[in-house]
C-alpha cells in the first residue's frame, strides 16, 4: 500500500509538469495558418450581414429563426462540415411573429412613438383609438379605485426608468485595472442579492400578476410597458408569458416616450393613442432546434472524442440581434470556417453547435447536453468523449481573456495558448465564473465549459435585447480577432494528448 502511494506520488511529481508542458505546447505553424486565414479571408462580417439584415430578428419558434436554421446548415454544407444537421432537442412551444406594428400618440396632438408589441402577445385585431390611464399602484389594493373604468382603455404601470442624460460613453473597453482585477480574483460564492431585494423583487412581481388579471377583468385594450435601462430611443424587450393564452395586446416603448405620456396623463391632459398591431402565433411545429455540424477527427485513436464550440442563434426581435448573439454565432461559424479552410491539422472531431430557446432559458444546450450526454440525469458514454465546448455571447468585444470557470488546472493550458495573442490584447485568465449563457449547460454536468473574456463595448448600455441591437453595432476588427482566437483554442484542444482537464468530479459514477 505504501509503496503503491511512494510510487503513485512520485509519478504525480514527474508527470504533473510534463503533462502539462506536453498539452500547453503552442503549435505556431498553426497558429500562423489561422491568422493568415482569419485576417486575410475574413467572412466574419458577411456571415453577421446574412444572420441581421438578410435573415432580421430571430425569436425562438418565429420564422426568422427558421430561416437561420437552413441558411447556416446550407453554410456549413457548402464549407464541407460533415454530419450537418437541424436536429430538434424537444418541445419549445409555440412560435410567434410580429406581421404588422403601428403606435401614435393623437391627443394632444399627434406625434409616432417607438414601440412594438411584447414577445406572444396577441396583436390588436385592426386600429384602435384609446385612452391612457396611467396606474398609480402601491399596493394591490390601490387597484380597487380602477374598478369600472378601464374597459376598452391603453393602461400604463408606474414605472421609475428616468432615461436621464448620462455623461459616460455608451460603450467602453476594458482597462488594464479592470483587467488586472479580473486575474486577482478569488472564488466567491452568492448571488450579491440582499433577502430585502429578493423580497421587493417579488413583491413587484406579485403586484405585476395581480394588476394583469385585474385588466383582463375590466376588459382593458392594451397594456403599455417600457423597461429597463436604454433611453434616447433604446428600449430592451422581454419575455411575455409563452403559454399564456388570454394574455392582453401589449405595447413595450422607448422610456422617454412612454414617460412623456405619463407626465402629460399625471398633468390632467387628456391623452389618446393609436395602436395597430398584428401578431401571429405559429403552432404547426412546436419543436426547438440546434444547428450541428463537424470536422471529423484525423487521428484514429481520437476522432471518437469531441471539442465543441458554439454560440445561440435566438436572439430578441425588436432589433436583429447583432451583438446578441449574431456576433457570436459568426465568430463561431468563422472559427470552424477557419479550422476547416486552413487545412490544420485536428486530431480530435471539432464540432460547432448553434444553439435555441438560450433567450428563453438556455433550453436549446442544456437539451442537447441532456440527450447526448446524460442517460437517466447521469452521464453516458459519450460525456467522457468531450475534451471541452467553448461559448461566445458577450457581444461584438474583442477577446481579452478566458473565464476558467472555477477550473483551475485549465489555467496552465491557457497561459501558453494565450502568447500569440498577447499582442492583441487577450492575456487575461481569470479564474471567475460568468453566467448567463450556454456554458453552464456544459459545466452543470461536469464538462468543461468556458466562455470568453470580451470587451463590453455597449452590450449592457445600448445593444443587448434591445430594439437597437443591429448590425452597425457589430465591430468587424473585435470579430475577426475573436474568430481567429477561437479557432486557436479549439486547435489546441483538438491536438492534446490528454482530454482538458475537469473540475472535481460532481457525479458519483461517471462510467454508467
Ligand atoms: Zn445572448
Amino acid at each position: 500500500m505504501k509503496r503503491i502511494l511512494c510510487t503513485a506520488l512520485m509519478l504525480g511529481l514527474f508527470l504533473a509538469p510534463a503533462f502539462a508542458r506536453q498539452n500547453a505546447n503552442v503549435d505556431y505553424e498553426s497558429v500562423y495558418k489561422i491568422k493568415d486565414e482569419g485576417f486575410n479571408n475574413s467572412e466574419v462580417m458577411d456571415i453577421a450581414w446574412n444572420l441581421t439584415d438578410r435573415i432580421g430578428p430571430r425569436l425562438t419558434g418565429s420564422t426568422g429563426l427558421k430561416n437561420a436554421y437552413d441558411w447556416t446548415s446550407a453554410t456549413m454544407k457548402e464549407w464541407g462540415l460533415k454530419n450537418v444537421k437541424i436536429e430538434a432537442w424537444g418541445d419549445f412551444g409555440k412560435g410567434w411573429d410580429v406581421e404588422k406594428s403601428y403606435m401614435a400618440m393623437t391627443k394632444p396632438y399627434y406625434q409616432a412613438m417607438i414601440g412594438i408589441p411584447k414577445a406572444w402577445t396577441p396583436g390588436t385585431n385592426g386600429l384602435m383609438k384609446l385612452e391612457v390611464v396611467y396606474i398609480e399602484m402601491e399596493d394591490e389594493s390601490d387597484l380597487d379605485e380602477y374598478k369600472g373604468q378601464l374597459g376598452g382603455k391603453a393602461v400604463m404601470l408606474p414605472t421609475t426608468i428616468e432615461a436621464k442624460t448620462t455623461f459616460e460613453a455608451d460603450a467602453r473597453r476594458f482597462t488594464d485595472d479592470q483587467l488586472d482585477d479580473m486575474k486577482n480574483y478569488n472564488v466567491r460564492s452568492g448571488s450579491g442579492w440582499s433577502a430585502a431585494r429578493i423580497a421587493e423583487y417579488r413583491k413587484r412581481a406579485n403586484m405585476r400578476r395581480k394588476a394583469y388579471s385585474f385588466f383582463k377583468s375590466e376588459g382593458v385594450a392594451v397594456v403599455l410597458n417600457t423597461h429597463r435601462g436604454g433611453g434616447q430611443g433604446t428600449f430592451f424587450t422581454s419575455n411575455g408569458s409563452r403559454n399564456d393564452d388570454s394574455a392582453l395586446p401589449e405595447v413595450e416603448m422607448a422610456p422617454e416616450h412612454y414617460n412623456r405620456l405619463v407626465r402629460l396623463v399625471e398633468k390632467g391632459e387628456p391623452v389618446e393613442i393609436e395602436v395597430d398591431t398584428k401578431t401571429r402565433f405559429l403552432t404547426e411545429d412546436l419543436k426547438g432546434y440546434n444547428v450541428i455540424g463537424e470536422i471529423p477527427g484525423s487521428d484514429p485513436a481520437l476522432k471518437n472524442e469531441v471539442v465543441m464550440l458554439g454560440a445561440h442563434l435566438d436572439s430578441w426581435f425588436a432589433g436583429t440581434g447583432a451583438t446578441d448573439n449574431a456576433a457570436g454565432s459568426a465568430a463561431m461559424m468563422e472559427a470552424i470556417r477557419i479550422l476547416k479552410e486552413s487545412g490544420v491539422q485536428l486530431k480530435r472531431t471539432v464540432r460547432i453547435a448553434l444553439w435555441s430557446g438560450e433567450e428563453q432559458g438556455l433550453h436549446g444546450s442544456r437539451n442537447y447536453v441532456k440527450n447526448t450526454f446524460m442517460k437517466n440525469d447521469l452521464p453516458n458514454n459519450e460525456h467522457g468523449n468531450v475534451s471541452a465546448y467553448y461559448n461566445m455571447d458577450n457581444g461584438t468585444g474583442a477577446i481579452r481573456g478566458i473565464y476558467l470557470q472555477g477550473n483551475e488546472a485549465a489555467r496552465p493550458l491557457f497561459e501558453e495558448w494565450f502568447k500569440p495573442f498577447h499582442e492583441l490584447g487577450a492575456q487575461t485568465i481569470t479564474i471567475r465564473n460568468t453566467g448567463g449563457t450556454d456554458h453552464l449547460a456544459f459545466d452543470g454536468v461536469g464538462i468543461p465549459g468556458f466562455q470568453f473574456v470580451q470587451d463590453p463595448i455597449d452590450y449592457g448600455t445600448r445593444t443587448h435585447h434591445t430594439n437597437m441591437d443591429l448590425y452597425e453595432r457589430l465591430q468587424e476588427a473585435d470579430l475577426k480577432k475573436n474568430a481567429v482566437i477561437i479557432a486557436s483554442m479549439v486547435m489546441q484542444t483538438a491536438n492534446m494528448d490528454q482530454k482538458m482537464a475537469r473540475k472535481p468530479k460532481v457525479f458519483e459514477n461517471l462510467n454508467r
